[in-house]
């Protein structure tokens, strides 16, 4: 099949095991965990004191600079501000609230059944208003990335590749929603004015392209493009290049060759926002795995810890060996379930002791150069593998290290077994601490 961007991977993608069962709503917890820090920039600040009490949305942190506000998402009193364990590995800020389960809702955001006259920057305020970030797991700022996208967009892409193995809340998101997805479209589409505007899903999603084609029988502006299932077709530089064919330089942005790229579940957000008047207080999130015991679909408060998420989901195996927030390629490995659930979360991950591919030894590079071949960045991995050992930053940054976009493709393709993207991690992480 012909490839659309250099390099990539065939991973199983097993998605099967939660795209063939109903999206499940879930009881809610008696508390949530309401991370300040759900977005790449600066943590909010905390807008209430324990003891208050709050509504399902009002809104419970914010900031300055590159930030975006967080909400209380269930209704009930504030217990705990304090640091709690993050998806990330780190102890955040997090605010704690007792459920009250009557759910009563703040009604300060505003629905507007028509959105036409409303300014850009109005919408962008909307937008921010609402907390809306990268929901396929980015987390960038959305109303910063229109707001800098503006005037400069010749290309709109709504990314629902969904390319890593197991994740299925986009598709899942797409075939229940095919409308709200497209109404957030033409929302960015009022603000950015693009010449193009594209929608972008692999083939192996054949339920939501139906719904999604059953949708726009009447849409003159959004096109339908679907790509060859190919990981890490979902990353943004991959994306732009397999529709547009302009290949984005190192360093730079989609913007650089007028394109910009949100996803699909940002844009029905993004819907909720502007035409419902709701900002993010929940998320569809793909439990998946051989450890857990109902792989699926579940809508989930945000600030839902992992440990009560998976048991909504029937409890894990005992064979499980690893949780991951996020898929397999790119997730992060949690030491234990009490992280919560982000904006970000699109899943949580059970592999059991059969996918433990980390038992088996390293050996030594045998040159095959496998791992450049797939390396979708044109990046050399074995010699970032070499040069991250001994912890060489000149080089590192010679072999433009910072480039990786840590998708996995070297490390699933390395016949030596070896750990080639936790070691260009470190690297990376040596030469920014070195900027
Ligand atoms: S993890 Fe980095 S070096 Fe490895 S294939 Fe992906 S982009 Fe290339
Ligand atoms: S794939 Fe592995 S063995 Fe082959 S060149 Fe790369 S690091 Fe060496």
């Amino acid at each position: 099949m012909k490839r659309l961007f250099f390099g990539g991977v065939h991973p199983a993608d097993k998605k099967e095991l939660s795209a063939s069962v109903e999206v499940k709503m879930t009881k809610e917890p008696k508390q949530v965990t309401i991370p300040m820090t759900q977005h790449i920039g600066a943590p909010c600040e905390p807008l209430v004191a324990v003891g208050d009490t709050v509504k399902k949305g009002q809104k419970i942190g914010d900031g300055k600079g590159l930030c975006v506000p967080v909400h209380a998402s269930v209704s009930g009193t504030v217990v705990a501000i304090e640091k709690r364990r993050h998806i990330n590995g780190t102890d955040e800020l997090c605010v704690i609230i007792e459920n009250d389960y009557k759910d009563t809702e703040d009604t300060s955001m505003i629905a507007y059944d028509d959105y036409s006259n409303l300014s850009d920057d109005q919408i962008i305020e909307i937008i921010r208003e609402a907390g809306i970030v990268g929901m396929g797991g980015a987390t960038f700022a959305t109303n910063v990335k229109a707001a800098t996208s503006m005037e400069r967009v010749k290309t709109l892409i709504a990314n629902a590749c969904e390319c890593e193995p197991y994740i299925t809340s986009d598709d899942m998101l797409l075939r229940m929603y095919p409308e709200r997805v497209l109404e957030g479209m033409r929302i960015i589409c009022q603000v950015l004015d693009p010449e193009r505007v594209v929608l972008a899903i692999e083939d192996n999603k054949k339920e939501a392209i139906a719904a999604l084609k059953k949708a726009l029988v009447n849409e003159k502006k959004i096109e339908l493009v679907v790509l060859p299932t190919r990981y890490p077709q979902g990353a943004e530089k991959q994306l732009v290049q397999a529709v547009t064919g302009s290949e984005i330089p190192g360093g730079e942005l989609p913007k650089s060759v007028g394109a910009a790229v949100f996803n699909v579940a940002t844009f029905a957000y993004t819907y909720g926002a502007v035409c419902l008047g709701r900002p993010v207080t929940r998320r569809m999130v793909t439990i998946s795995g051989e450890a857990v015991n109902n792989p699926g679909n579940y809508w989930f408060r945000i600030g839902t810890s992992f440990e009560y998420a998976v048991e909504q989901a029937g409890g894990l195996k005992d064979n499980v060996w690893k949780v991951i927030a996020g898929g397999p390629m790119m997730g992060l490995a949690q030491q234990d379930l009490s992280a919560c659930t982000i904006k970000g979360t699109s899943s949580i991950l059970c592999l059991s002791e059969e996918q433990n591919g980390e038992a088996q030894e390293e050996n030594p590079c045998i040159r095959c150069g496998a791992c450049v071949k797939a390396c979708p960045m044109k990046l050399q991995p074995l010699y970032l593998h070499a040069y991250g050992k001994k912890g060489n930053v000149d080089e590192l940054k010679r072999l433009n290290v910072m480039d990786c976009i840590e998708c996995g493709c070297c490390s699933y393709t390395c016949p030596a077994k070896l750990h080639l993207v936790e070691t260009i991690r470190e690297g990376k992480k040596r030469v920014k601490e070195e900027m």
